[in-house]
């Protein structure tokens, strides 16, 4: 059988915890088993900077990929589009656990009129998979199995569609390859550019906001809220993360002013915050209004005192509501400090 054309990559967590790393590595070594299956191991996408092995790595591979990390998959998407990383979001039936009580029934997230991703987005999909939905290696073996074949039949079909619209294959007989189908791309392994070492090499642990253009509708509230020059826009005037290493470790301000709840950061301790896609975490149904801060007052006065603490850091002064505060949310009545923090410790103490 030759071997998929799937790029398959895996996202160390960050630090060193063995119950991560064990899956991970067992991860590894039943795809290694699969004969058509090519995996390959990089530190956290997250910390990955511009020069990384692993990043110009994932930058390389030209085909349909899956991603496996310790991330969102809306998170990890995002994250890897902003590194020009660009393919259709491929849909992964990997879900997270769910109370039987609640029988699935996720609460969606209304889509606002989004800009959308920039630029063109090649024909290929990339596929993100949570290593915290399942702590069995069989269920990643079986939806990566499940995703190569739908990537291969999407294939086929675009191949056969190319032979009937190309008198000149018909004429001459051509065939296309079942498994190839036509313009193939290459794949990092096959230049073999990249070794197993070289992709690990550590990388320092980073902090920024991560932008969900599926959402965002260029408000630039957010350029306007962030005081350390994190945002910029581009030549036509979209919002960007311009500066991504210049953002506050551990600081999620601006996501609380965001009015689509477009902004992520992906190592955040509150779900919503950290790109989580339903009200579903952990098997608990969760309130993603309240998460975000469905009281506009409490989440924007929470995002001020978080921006106010790191301008203090800074050597600056506070500057409370007197700059970037939204102007549709001025009117609103400023509640106590958010309760968003304290209800996802409460979540923490009980061990999810
Ligand atoms: S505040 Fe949110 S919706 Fe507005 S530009 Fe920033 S990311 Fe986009
Ligand atoms: S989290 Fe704070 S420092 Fe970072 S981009 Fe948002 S407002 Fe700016």
């Amino acid at each position: 059988m030759s071997r998929s054309r799937v790029t398959i990559v895996l996202s160390q967590a960050p630090g060193k915890n063995p119950a991560k790393r064990a899956l991970e590595e067992s991860v590894v070594a039943a795809l290694l088993l699969e004969s058509d299956l090519e995996i390959s191991v990089i530190p956290n996408l997250y910390d990955l900077g511009p020069d990384h092995t692993g990043r110009l790595f994932l930058g390389a591979v030209k085909g349909d990929m899956v991603v496996l990390s310790w991330i969102y998959p809306r998170a990890a998407f995002w994250l890897l589009d902003r590194d020009g990383i660009k393919g259709h979001f491929g849909e992964t039936q990997l879900k997270p656990p769910v109370d039987e009580e609640e029988d699935g029934a996720d609460t969606p997230v209304d889509k606002p009129e989004a800009i959308g991703p920039t630029g063109v987005i090649p024909d290929r999909h990339i596929y993100t998979l949570d290593l915290r939905d399942s702590n069995k290696h069989e269920a990643y073996v079986a939806e990566i199995k499940r995703i190569s074949a739908e990537c291969r039949d999407r294939r086929d079909l675009k191949a056969r569609e190319k032979a009937a619209n190309s008198p000149a294959i018909i004429q001459l007989g051509l065939s296309v390859r079942e498994d190839q189908g036509v313009d193939a791309p290459r794949s990092p392994s096959a230049m073999g550019a990249f070794s197993p070492e070289a992709l690990l090499t550590p990388a320092g642990r980073r902090w920024y906001p991560v932008i969900d253009y599926s959402r965002c509708t260029n408000c630039l509230e957010c350029l306007d809220f962030c005081l350390f020059g994190v945002y910029g826009v581009d030549s036509i005037e979209r919002i960007l993360v311009e500066n991504q290493d210049q953002c506050k470790k551990g600081c999620p301000a601006c996501s609380r002013v965001c009015p689509q709840q477009a902004i992520i950061f992906p190592e955040y301790k509150s779900p919503a915050i950290a790109g989580a896609e339903t009200g579903v975490v952990g098997g608990l149904k969760i309130d993603l209004s309240r998460l975000f801060g469905g009281d506009v007052g409490d989440a924007l006065s929470a995002a001020v005192s978080e921006r106010d603490r790191e301008l203090v850091n800074d050597g600056r002064d506070a500057v409370g509501m007197a700059v970037g505060i939204p102007k549709r949310q001025t009117d609103k009545p400023l509640g106590p400090k958010d309760d968003l923090d304290r209800l996802v410790d409460d979540l923490d103490n009980l061990g999810l």
